[in-house]
């Protein structure tokens, strides 16, 4: 099950569902009702499980209509289930909270609730169930372990089909791979894992952003560069200036010494980043020239290194591009 919420983590939901969908995927998932209809709407026919399932009445009616799989955290959404006349049964996913915290079915209400859904009329039966783990990314953390035995008591007493792993999970623990996968990180070729880049998991970057080289200038040593003249060059300076910046999900908190890379070399970013605009040292690069190719993330430097440099995680940068950046499908 591939996860594409968030417009498949900032990739363009409709052109990653329709490559994976040819690459003989099982079915999707998204956060809500709205991307799964806009996924119907485009002609996807794979299994489509919405996460956060539906919100009221009208979207659950959308949900058997469209054949969606909601999936179902509270008990108020038992309540609509149990009123809604669906002709087709709707494939739902039970979910238990085995320590997220966050959605899900706490393991005491589990049983009453999953009596009741067993004699609901429009539900398919028999039921899967499926769980998050809040912490599979820290492999030497003893909780994954904990929510791993949690849910195996769940699903003696139920043993159907299970979904458990996001990427840290497939890739880090062995236990949680079930039925059912859910991998979202990793099929954009990026690590879920702090410490351990996409290349040591065997993964290839899906995103490259780049822009080109607009201005280049030398300035004295002693110049204050960008808002707030943050960065006061300490020698004389090659200063260029590339077209992106945080109106494009360029993140603003880069620190100055961010990399990127032009011609194959590593440039520091320097001064603060500004909506439409940052500031490279270009002093050892001594051949670059107006025009040239600037690569924020991507092919040749981890959105990981990026993500660290501004004191975030990859998935931030991925999904916060920005509409005004232009697709180019390589
Ligand atoms: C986002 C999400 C995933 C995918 O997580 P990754 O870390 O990107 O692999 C899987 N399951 C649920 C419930 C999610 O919300």
């Amino acid at each position: 099950m591939a996860v594409i919420k968030a417009n498949a983590y900032g990739h363009g939901m409709l052109d990653v569902a329709k490559t994976l969908a040819l690459a003989g995927v099982d079915a999707f998932a998204v956060a809500r009702t709205d991307g799964a209809i806009e996924l119907r709407e485009s002609g996807i026919t794979q299994r489509i499980a919405v996460l956060q399932g539906f919100f009221n009445e009208d979207e659950l009616k959308a949900h058997a209509a469209l054949g969606l799989e909601p999936v179902i955290h509270s008990a108020w959404q038992v309540d609509l289930l149990e009123r809604i006349h669906s002709p087709v049964p709707i494939k739902i996913w039970l979910k238990v909270d085995t320590g997220m915290h966050r959605l899900g079915l706490l393991p005491e209400e589990f049983e009453g609730i999953l009596q009741r859904l067993k004699a609901c009329r429009s539900i398919e039966q028999p039921i899967p169930l499926m769980s998050h783990l809040a912490n599979a990314d820290a492999l030497e953390d003893s909780f994954t372990q904990s929510q791993l035995s949690l849910f195996e008591d769940i699903h003696l007493t139920h043993p159907e089909e299970a979904s458990v792993a996001n990427s840290a999970g497939i890739l880090g623990w062995n236990q949680a791979v079930r039925e059912w996968i859910r991998p979202g990180i990793s099929i954009y070729g990026v690590s879920p894992f702090p410490k351990r880049s996409a290349i040591d998991e065997g993964l290839q970057p899906v995103m490259t952003l780049r822009t080109r080289l607009i201005s280049i200038k030398e300035v004295k040593a002693g110049t204050p560069v960008g808002y707030g003249g943050d960065w006061i060059c300490p020698q004389p300076t090659r200063l260029g200036v590339a077209a992106i910046g945080y109106g494009d999900g360029y993140p603003r908190l880069a620190r100055a010494g961010t990399p990127v890379l032009i011609n194959h070399q590593k440039a520091a970013l320097i001064g603060r980043v500004s909506m439409d605009m940052i500031t490279l040292d270009l002093t050892p690069l001594k051949d670059s020239k107006v025009g040239d190719l600037v690569t924020l993330w991507g092919d040749g430097l981890p959105v990981e290194t990026i993500a660290d440099a501004a004191g975030t995680i990859p998935y931030d940068l991925l999904c916060g591009v920005t509409r005004r950046v232009k697709f180019i499908d390589t």
